[in-house]
């Protein structure tokens, strides 16, 4: 085909096995790149310093890069979409503007509006299937219902699952628009520029950093199921998240590799990608719970935990080790391991009696990886709001926690200096130790656990 094309980059900040480039770079011999820094996201951000911005920023130059090489180019800008892309559409003739499709609320609508303007000045929009296997309606039960349930979900999206699914996705990058015809559109905003500070990250950007790291973890996947829930290792878990947040990395690139290693630690990571897939399909399906509990039963508990106790905790200055490393780990990096997010998590809500939202919104601040279908289904899951959660009764007690996942104490020794002095056992509780220079526990465990399954009890007798 002829006529020109664009192509939207927002969640796939890659140029290999990536659906809309690949489609659009077959149908079209003139496709000009695109990314817009979207000012309605940008000013929502409270902090200058967030790391989000130079791992897309970054990415995006790894992109740059790439393209020059080839001497084409990708426009950057900084603006709405919602009118940039319709403008930019209009000033190069664009025939069909494609993308991957995103399925968070408020992308969503951004989308219907950009492709509801598109359409007024007669401009095509197609908008694919890449950041996951299965969307949230391709998955559903034999009545046409979501499943409510992860172990049969899990089931049907292996038995929905064809080679086909899998196929890399190669663009023909010859097609692309050559740099020359884009010299109206060469400036590249710093960060700066977009009102923010470079950060200095503990994931590698772009998309060569993202394949690098999961070469890195393929040797240690058979190994996923005995070290997964264990901090200390550095590979225990592939540290993917970021890069699939961003699309630096293709899931069907994931599954490949999956296949390739079938291991039991390796069927066992395939489940959590799943897990990634269930919490999409719920945001989809449920949407409810963007901002409410799964069950309706759970929204009539009132949280008595206090903003002191919020702000200890998120300070890291609670008093119990696990949860305080936890969380000045992720304040000093924007990451946190999962089994320490379930800790913490549980701390905040069943410890500390506080709203799972508030600890949601303050994860999706500080997360390099934050996703809200993945971290709402986290958070309601560790609350037990959610669907196919936790039981409320089950409560971890963050003491044998502690002691279960870092014995040692070694990981919480690499993060709280103040206790590396103490040993293998008084590191899980430091209060039998004594010591100045850190907190005493601002709850007792003990105490709290009978007050919070009240509260869950009182919320079950009133739905
Ligand atoms: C309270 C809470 C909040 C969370 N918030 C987020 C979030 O904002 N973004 C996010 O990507 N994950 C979130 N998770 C899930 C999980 O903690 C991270 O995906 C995981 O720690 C990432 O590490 P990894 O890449 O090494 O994972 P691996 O263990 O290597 O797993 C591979 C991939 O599977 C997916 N995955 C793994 N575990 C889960 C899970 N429990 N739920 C959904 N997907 C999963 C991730 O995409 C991950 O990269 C949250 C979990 C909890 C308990």
């Amino acid at each position: 085909m002829t006529e020109r094309a664009l192509l939207w980059f927002r969640r796939d900040l890659r140029l290999e096995d990536h659906k809309a480039l690949s489609l659009a770079t077959e149908l079209h011999s003139w496709v000009a790149p695109v990314f817009v820094f979207d000012t309605t996201i940008l000013s929502a951000l409270q902090n200058r310093q967030d790391r989000r911005l130079t791992f897309i920023w970054d990415s995006l130059q790894v992109i740059q890069k790439k393209l020059a090489q080839q001497g084409k180019h990708l426009i950057v800008l900084h603006g709405d979409p919602r009118t940039e892309i319709p403008r930019i559409a209009k000033e190069l003739g664009i025939h069909t503007v494609f993308t991957n499709e995103d399925y968070e609320p408020q992308a969503k609508l951004r989308d219907q509006k950009v492709q509801a303007s598109l359409q007024e000045l007669g401009i095509q929009f197609r908008s694919l299937k890449d950041q996951v296997i299965f969307s949230g309606s391709e998955v559903l039960k034999s009545d046409g219902t979501p499943y409510q349930v992860f172990t049969p979900y899990s089931k049907a999206w292996i038995q929905h699952l064809r080679p086909s699914h899998l196929e890399e996705k190669c663009a023909r990058l010859e097609s692309l628009a050559p740099a020359t015809d884009l010299k109206h559109y060469l400036a590249f905003p710093d960060l700066a520029a977009l009102g923010f500070q470079r950060c200095s990250l503990w994931l590698e950007p772009g998309a060569d950093a993202g394949l690098r790291r999961l070469k890195q973890f393929i040797p240690h996947m058979s190994a996923y199921a005995e070290q997964r829930d264990f901090p200390q290792f550095e590979l225990g878990t592939s540290g993917l998240s970021g890069h699939l947040r961003f699309g630096t990395v293709s899931i069907r690139q994931l599954l490949r590799t999956y296949r390739e290693n079938r291991s039991a630690g390796a069927r066992v990571w395939l489940s959590e990608l799943i897990w990634r897939e269930f919490y999409q399909m719920l945001l989809d399906q449920f949407p409810h719970v963007e901002t409410k509990t799964f069950r309706p039963e759970w929204n009539s508990i009132v949280w008595p935990g206090t903003s002191e106790h919020l702000q200890a905790w998120q300070n890291g200055e609670t008093g119990y080790p696990i949860v305080d490393a936890a969380m000045r780990h992720f304040n000093e990096t924007g990451w946190m391991h999962n089994r320490l997010r379930m800790i913490v998590a549980s701390f905040l809500t069943k410890d500390l009696l506080i709203d799972w939202r508030k600890g949601e919104a303050y994860f999706a601040s500080g997360l390099l990886d934050f996703d809200l279908a993945a971290n709402n289904g986290g958070w309601q899951w560790c609350a037990s709001t959610g669907c196919d959660a936790q039981p409320y009764f089950r409560i971890f007690n963050p003491t044998s926690q502690s002691l279960k996942f870092d014995p040692q104490g070694k990981w919480i020794r690499a993060i709280l200096p103040e206790l590396r002095n103490l040993s293998d056992k008084e590191i899980h509780e430091p209060w039998k130790a004594s010591v100045p220079s850190y907190p005493a526990p601002i709850v007792d465990h003990a105490q709290q656990r009978p007050l919070a399954l009240a509260l869950y009890e009182k919320a079950r007798k009133h739905k």
